[in-house]
Parts: C-alpha cells; sequence; structure tokens
C-alpha cells in the first residue's frame, strides 16, 4: 500500500488559536493549478468536511468581491484572484470553517509546497505544526474521523454530515 499523507485539521485550529510560533505551510497538487489559483490542500479539506453548505450562504452574501461561490456540487470554492484577504467570511461563518492563515499565503508563495513531489512532501512537514500531518499506510476510516480526500491525502476532522452527536 502506498503512503499516504493524514492531516489533522484540529491541529492546524490548535496552532491558530493558541498563536502558534509558526505560520502554517500550504500544500497544493500543480495539476491541480487553475486561473482561481492554486487549490490549497487544507482549504479543500475544510470545504469538503467542515463547511456545513448553509443554504443561503452567510459567507457568500458577506464577500464583497464576490469571490466564493458553490460549484455544481454545492461546495464552496474561493476565487484567489478575486480575493482581498478582508476575513469577512472568517468571522461570519457560525462553524469556524476556514482558518484565518489561508488568507495570507497568497502573498507568501514560499509557504507553498507541491505534494506531486518527495522532496517538498517532506518539506512541508517539517514545516507544518508538530503533528499535524504525518505519512502513514491506511485507508479512510470514518470510526476515526478520517476521510479521503484524494488519493494521496486523507483528513482527521469532525465530519459534521456523518455526526451523530
Ligand atoms: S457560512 Fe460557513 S458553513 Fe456556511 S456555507 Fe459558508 S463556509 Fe460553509
Ligand atoms: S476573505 Fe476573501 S473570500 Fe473571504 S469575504 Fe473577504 S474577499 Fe471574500
Amino acid at each position: 500500500m502506498d503512503k499516504k499523507l493524514l492531516i489533522d485539521l484540529s491541529k492546524f485550529r490548535d496552532c491558530g488559536n493558541k498563536s502558534c510560533d509558526i505560520t502554517p505551510p500550504e500544500g497544493f497538487f500543480s495539476h491541480l493549478t487553475t486561473t482561481n489559483g492554486l487549490k490549497s490542500i487544507r482549504e479543500l479539506a475544510v470545504f469538503s468536511f467542515t463547511c456545513r453548505r448553509c443554504e443561503d450562504a452567510p459567507c457568500i452574501n458577506v464577500c464583497p468581491t464576490e469571490a466564493l461561490e458553490k460549484n455544481d456540487d454545492g461546495m464552496i470554492e474561493r476565487h484567489i484572484n478575486l480575493c482581498i484577504s478582508c476575513k469577512s467570511c472568517v468571522t461570519i461563518c457560525p462553524f469556524g470553517t476556514m482558518m484565518s492563515d489561508f488568507f495570507d499565503h497568497h502573498r507568501k508563495k514560499d509557504l507553498y509546497f507541491d505534494l506531486s513531489n518527495d522532496h517538498e512532501i517532506k518539506e512541508f512537514i517539517k514545516a507544518c505544526p508538530i503533528g499535524s500531518v504525518e505519512l502513514v499506510k491506511m485507508d479512510e476510516d470514518p470510526e476515526k474521523d478520517i476521510y479521503k480526500l484524494n488519493d494521496k491525502i486523507l483528513v482527521k476532522e469532525k465530519n459534521w454530515s456523518t455526526d451523530k452527536s
């Protein structure tokens, strides 16, 4: 079985809340780069698993530049080329979907690591908060809140759509 990256989103949130002494990096896959900008793995993860896909989405309504929209699957996407990093969407989301540091990264390209490249994967892990990302040999395991984002990435997150509490 090939190794996969397991990303624990709660550790990144803890890092933001406790003013960790590093700026968390971002991972992306070069083949997912679009005219809307780089598709960051953490942003894809929170919009896939954390976002509750509100019907009348407050984040879309508050955005002053129309940078957020729902795709055909109902998932929120951010057009990085339109986003002005005002963070109004972070403040208004009742579920804490987005993390503040997402909105600084497009100004700091050295914080991006291409996860298609083995060397950059190692550098990405080193740059992440301690214990937040590891290489594992396992598959999706919803009992442990571990979900598949794609063939190379697993995400650990409380998934609202399967939460029975
Ligand atoms: S307000 Fe939050 S939970 Fe609702 S659609 Fe926007 S990001 Fe998702
Ligand atoms: S941070 Fe970007 S996406 Fe969010 S409300 Fe502001 S402009 Fe819109």
